[in-house]
């Protein structure tokens, strides 16, 4: 790739970040002509060095239960997540620290290297719907979504003809059906599942995942051959990341230029003009500080970075954050609440086995609140979760020893089903970050506090879907029903948005319909900051799309010269 800046530093566009979103961005503004420099705080990720998906237990040095001591004191949030092939592609959070009250801890989790988080991330993607973009005006919460579905709809098209996303139509108005390559294979005991939910709950649907992993060789890529561990790369390049398909696609034009080890530390804003003029940039190995200039500005350093840099851009007339006129900046921080849900034997199928490690599981869309109006909260959860044989992980519950009781644990055990519940959250003006400059990351930039909590509604989301969760199992005669009964911690799913979100009020929003700020027109904010609501689907696939969108925006206000 061509990582050589140019002499005078000044393209057509910056991009930021060169994860889920900056991918997109670059692969749009340079496949529509603009030079366009992809600033990325962390280093090169190079497929055929760095995955480690097909290393084998054995070959790791702590056989796969990682160097704890390292852990603990370099990634004590991000073990949460991290295993021991795959904590290179997790901060280290002495380098990248952050705070909370100490009554509400909350999970940072991420990657900071090329491609970010696309790289380790869990590829579920699932379109939203009107019921999602209508949600927050027909209840109260939070302000109303700039756009409906059929703004989005031909750039969920255009995204997922892309990046190949595997899954079955089911022509369900609350999770619309995609383009999508041939769906991957239920095992017994899901077909058995969704066969008992269709007969006895006729409002509740059981589909496999829908995924951003190829069934079928797609665009050059070749099609997953069911190893498993993709959180640890995918040398086959059969999943979506930026790495296997936008950022090469940016690179195929010739007019992408991209900057490794480059932290942005703030940008700068002309009052006369009122535009961005430049994006401050510290090396994070040399500690130089340079300056790089643009028409236009794509901030896409994820949710809660990309509304720390604004915060950290404050001018006089800012003086809370960049393109802050409303307020709204770094509010209304949004996660979905989950670890809800409940799992079970299901007796009998023995003589059925699974073949291969499908990097994939169940989904059951949102059924409350669709048709009927539930009576202890708003919103809705969908499952995640699928059934499997228990291997041989399960003699650390067993009583036993000796030769026989090894010889059993190489049989495969009974099998059982899971159900995991991914909840709404609702918009919430303290659920926010702010700037702390009494703690500073390893570059010198002051650093977030966050505060974050579940309310009630989250909390009764919670309760009712591990509640569901049980009767389907129960209704399916699963044995020995475990509960889940604690949520997860704010942060912890990894869907974190909302921090700069789009509306149709300046004086309400930080962005426009299209991602741009209502301040300042030359500044496009892409990634999980513009989510006016949450729904309870996966959010990455809709970051892309509205990337897209904004993307060919920003150009067409270009060449019209209105940018
Ligand atoms: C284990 C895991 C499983 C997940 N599963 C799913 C899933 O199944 N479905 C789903 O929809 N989502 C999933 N997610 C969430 C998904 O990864 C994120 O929603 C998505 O990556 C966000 O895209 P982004 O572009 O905003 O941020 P990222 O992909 O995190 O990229 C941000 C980039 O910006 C860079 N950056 C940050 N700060 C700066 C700075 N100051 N200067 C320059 N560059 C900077 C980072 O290094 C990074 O490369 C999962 C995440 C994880 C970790
Ligand atoms: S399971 Fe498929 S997508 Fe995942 S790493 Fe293996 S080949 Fe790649």
């Amino acid at each position: 790739m061509n990582v050589l800046t140019n002499k005078t530093n000044t393209y057509d566009a910056i991009v930021i970040g060169s994860g889920i979103s900056g991918g997109w961005a670059a692969k749009e503004l340079t496949e529509k002509g603009l030079q366009t420099l992809v600033l990325e705080a962390g280093e090169l990720i190079v497929p055929e060095r760095d995955y480690v998906e097909h290393v084998p237990t054995w070959d790791v040095k702590f056989r796969g239960m990682r160097d704890r001591q390292y852990m603990k004191v370099h990634q004590p949030m991000q073990q949460h997540i991290a295993d021991e092939w795959n904590s290179k592609f997790f901060v280290d959070d002495l380098e990248n620290p952050y705070t909370t009250p100490p009554d509400q801890p909350y999970l940072f989790l991420r990657g900071r290297h090329l491609g970010g988080r696309s790289v380790m991330w869990g590829r579920q993607s699932y379109r939203w719907s009107d019921l999602d973009f209508e949600a927050n005006i027909k209840d109260g919460h939070g302000v109303d979504w700039p756009i409906r579905y059929k703004d989005i709809e031909p750039w969920y098209d255009y995204v997922e003809d892309f990046i190949g996303v595997s899954g079955q139509a089911e022509g369900l108005p609350q999770l619309p059906d995609g383009k999508f390559l041939p769906p991957m294979e239920m095992n017994c005991a899901e077909i058995a599942m969704r066969d008992v939910v269709a007969q006895k709950f006729p409002d509740r649907r059981l589909t496999i995942g829908r995924t951003a992993i190829l069934t079928v060789p797609h665009r050059g890529r070749a099609a997953c051959h069911y190893c498993g561990p993709c959180a640890r790369g995918c040398i086959t390049r059969s999943y979506f990341s930026s790495i296997h398909s936008t950022l090469p696609a940016a690179e195929a034009t010739g007019k992408m230029t991209l900057r490794p080890y480059s932290v942005v530390q703030s940008l700068a804003f002309d009052r006369k003009t009122r535009r961005i003029t430049g994006v401050r940039v510290i090396d994070a190995k040399t500690k130089e500080t340079l300056e790089f200039h643009s028409k236009v500005v794509f901030l896409c350093a994820s949710t809660l970075e990309s509304a720390r840099i604004l915060m950290n851009s404050a001018t006089p007339e800012f003086s809370t954050g960049l393109a802050n006129s409303s307020g709204q900046l770094g509010r209304n921080l949004m996660d979905h609440i989950f670890h809800s849900g409940a799992s079970g034997l299901m007796l009998g199928h023995e003589d059925r086995q699974q073949i291969g490690n499908r990097p994939n599981g169940i989904y059951m869309p949102r059924f409350r609140n669709v048709k009927d109006k539930h009576p202890d909260f708003v919103r809705g959860y969908g499952f995640q979760g699928g059934g499997g044989r228990e291997d041989w992980g399960r003699g650390s519950e067993m009583s036993g020893f000796g030769v026989d009781f090894k010889h059993k644990l190489r049989e495969p055990g009974p099998w059982r089903f899971s159900f995991g519940g991914f909840g709404e959250c609702l918009p919430h003006p303290d659920n926010r970050m702010e700037l702390n400059k009494d703690k500073l990351d390893a570059w010198g930039i002051p650093t977030l506090r966050i505060s974050h909590k579940w309310r009630e509604n989250e909390l009764a989301i919670f309760k009712d879907a591990t509640a569901t969760a049980a009767e389907m199992l129960e209704a399916a005669g699963a044995k020995d029903i475990t509960l889940s009964t604690t949520p997860s911690q704010p942060g912890e799913s990894i869907h974190e948005m909302g921090s700069a979100r789009m509306g149709r009020d300046p004086k309400t929003s930080v962005l426009n319909s299209w991602n741009q700020a209502h301040d300042i027109k030359n500044l496009f904010i892409t990634d999980g900051s513009f989510m006016v609501s949450s729904a309870c689907q996966n959010p990455s696939l809709t970051y892309m799309a509205m990337t897209a969108r904004a993307s060919d925006y920003a150009v067409r206000q270009l060449k019209q010269g209105d940018l």
